[in-house]
């Protein structure tokens, strides 16, 4: 039996820090001679990845591998204080393209941990941005995932906050942030939670389908955070078939009936056409719209000086006005679809 139909999750793939990152990276690669370096992979997707390493970036998983003076980019899950103030030291280039949003509990983290909080942190043991948060106050930080985690918490005292990875499932932070009440009473919390616009939304919108689905095919990889939290709300759901794919080729081959898709926050849309594409559905494709994303995150700050510096340079050279700002202007309306497109078509 073919396929009949697909339910395709809108808001979907790329999240506005990922766009962010993707196209810092690219103009890094643009303006520098190769190599340029990555710390971490600069989002968790196989595909954005090797491409980038096509054209001459190389991923490092230990900052003391880049080499001094090699300009390099920090990852978009946010990087441990002293990683970057190492990066800083090596003396090259460094652009820092974390999501605001892990900025955002990096600052609580440092806030609380100063104002005497010990802090309970949900997140994935091993996951770069948990790592990252952790790091900015070690000796405050307390890392749970699991409700079992909260019990076995020992010599807990002094006033409680409790923050999360971003990229968490809602289901995986309410049991934890029940338990952890339960166990400590009075707590602090930030006003606006830690989990992240663009992991709810997809969430939403996969719950949206993934009851009325006989399968839902999850592109991403395999260390996606919010990809694999994906997964686990498809099958919440009541799914009865729930795949996650990389790319079109790793799709089993005995779909058929309605089949509901979604892609994690760092899966290009190039990736979801190529999967519907395969799935050939004879009914065609209903885009099931939850609600509208348009978040737009600016470049990181060291690009914009950088860019702006450059710019000065020239037009000190040349003696034409410094076109401040433009690009940065323009970013806005370029999509880092595009953006990887054009570099896979880079000689
Ligand atoms: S998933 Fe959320 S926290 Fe992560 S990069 Fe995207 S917007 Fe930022």
């Amino acid at each position: 039996m073919p396929v009949e139909r697909v339910l395709l999750a809108q808001p979907r793939g790329f999240c506005a820090g990922v766009e962010m990152a993707i196209k810092a990276l690219a103009w890094m690669v643009r303006v520098f001679d190769p190599p340029v370096y990555c710390y971490h992979e600069i989002v968790h997707n196989q595909d954005v990845v090797d491409r980038f390493r096509r054209v001459g970036v190389i991923f490092v998983d230990d900052i003391e591998e880049v080499p001094e003076g090699a300009p390099v980019m920090l990852s978009a899950h946010g990087s441990a204080p002293e990683v970057v103030e190492e990066a800083r030291r090596r003396g090259g280039v460094v652009v820092n393209s974390v999501c605001p949003l892990v900025t955002k509990v990096h600052h609580e983290m440092k806030t609380r941990a100063s104002k005497g909080y010990r802090v309970i942190y949900v997140g994935h043991k091993g996951h770069e941005e948990a790592i990252g948060t952790m790091a900015v106050a070690p000796d405050a930080a307390l890392l749970v995932e699991t409700e079992e985690d909260v019990d076995a918490l020992q010599g807990v005292d002094g006033p409680l906050a409790l923050l999360a990875q971003t990229t968490l499932s809602h289901d995986e932070w309410a049991g934890v942030v029940d338990r952890v009440k339960e166990r400590f009473g009075e707590l602090w919390m930030p006003t606006r939670g830690d989990l992240c616009f663009a992991t709810t939304n997809r969430q939403a919108a996969l719950r949206a389908i993934a009851g009325k689905a006989d399968a839902v095919i999850v592109i991403g990889s395999a260390n996606s955070s919010n990809t694999v939290a994906l997964t686990k709300v498809a099958k919440a759901s009541g799914c009865p078939r729930v795949y996650r794919v990389n790319r079109a080729d790793e799709l089993p081959d005995d779909l058929s009936g309605v089949i509901g898709v979604t892609a994690g926050a760092s899966a290009s849309e190039e990736l979801v056409q190529s999967v519907i594409d395969h799935l050939a559905p004879i009914h065609g494709t209903e885009n099931v719209h939850v609600t509208e994303e348009d978040e737009y995150f600016p470049p990181p700050r060291q690009l914009r000086d950088l860019e702006r510096s450059m710019s000065a340079a020239l037009s000190f050279g040349l003696g034409a006005p410094a076109a401040a700002d433009s690009t940065v202007e323009e970013d806005r309306f370029i999509s880092a679809s595009d953006v990887l497109k054009k570099l896979s078509t880079t000689p």
